[in-house]
């Protein structure tokens, strides 16, 4: 009796996480001069400077979020101190300046989508995994009973010639076995064979998948390497004169820009940095987009508000 091989696929699912690289930019303390004119006297008045193309930023865009940021301090105050008056020879000009510092958020935000889509795949390779493990246990116990039995007719049919041959009873027997032997060795090569294309299915998905996470692990180093350090989202401006602008280099997304605007506009309104890490005027929260308790005592200073 033939005895069938038994197919076993070792698999390594070896999975490179991905390094958290993170990149943050903080912001250092940025230049905040003293303010030649009376605190919120009159309202500030600022309009749209130069938007550089390759933030893809509409005017109209903008201008929601320039209100946003304005309405959180002209509601705090109790009045206006921020006004957008773009017919205003001086109104301050909020510029967006395209230089590395956005280039390094667009490559960190290809990052994380990368990492995202990746953890997918990731979750789905284990679970498939986890069938195919299964699969292939059960093929292996398969594989097991075949064996043995094939063992057992093997010795019947050597006893059974060694003593002259069987009797008409035991020869019947012996053949239906023989025959639901040969029916299963059939339908466990089948089976292997089934086995065998998932595993190398499975395995080629793994390889694609460690590529791809070798790929963008590179690319986090690059990024961790050249550009990981801190850098300003934005810049608030005052010369001597008491000419002054804003100048936004970098944001992530809808609600950093938000924060950007508001906590350079608390700088227009004379507001200095505060130690309260859920403050617009905290020196390294980004995503905040709610003045803080900080951030309204201060602005009642700035504007000397009852
Ligand atoms: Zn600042």
């Amino acid at each position: 009796m033939k005895r069938l091989p038994l197919y076993l696929y070792a698999l390594a699912l070896v999975l490179a996480i991905a390094a958290a690289g993170r990149y943050f930019y903080e912001r250092p303390l940025d230049f905040n001069s003293i303010s030649f004119t009376a605190p919120c006297a009159t309202p500030i008045a600022y309009t749209i400077g130069t938007i550089d193309p390759r933030f893809h930023l509409t005017k109209a865009e903008l201008l929601t979020k320039l209100a946003a940021a304005s309405a959180l301090w002209n509601t705090a105050a109790g009045k206006t101190v921020l006004a957008y008056l773009p017919d205003d020879p001086h109104a301050m000009p909020v510029n967006f300046v395209y230089d590395a510092r956005q280039q390094t958020v667009t490559l960190g935000q290809k990052i994380d989508s990368t990492e995202a889509s990746q953890n997918g795949e990731r979750t789905q390779l284990r679970s498939l995994q986890q069938s195919y493990l299964a699969a292939q246990q059960a093929y292996a116990d398969a594989i097991a009973n075949f064996n043995a039995a094939s063992e057992q007719y093997a010795q019947e049919v050597q006893q059974s010639n060694a003593g002259g041959g069987a009797d008409s009873q035991t020869y019947a027997r012996l053949q239906a076995e023989q025959v639901r032997l040969k029916g299963q060795q059939t339908q466990l090569q089948t089976q292997g064979d089934t086995l065998a294309s998932q595993a190398a299915e499975l395995k080629s998905r793994i390889a694609a998948f460690n590529a791809s996470v070798s790929q963008i692990n590179q690319i986090v180093n690059t990024f961790n390497t050249s550009v990981g350090g801190d850098f300003e989202e934005g810049q608030y401006v005052e010369d001597t004169s008491g000419k002054r602008h804003i100048d936004i280099y970098a944001y992530k997304n809808q609600s950093e820009l938000l924060h950007s605007l508001a906590h350079e506009f608390g700088h227009s309104l004379g507001l200095s940095h505060n130690e309260n890490p859920v403050s617009i005027m905290f020196p390294y929260n980004k995503d905040g987009v709610k003045l803080s308790e900080d951030d309204i005592a201060a602005l009642k200073v700035a504007c000397k508000l009852p």
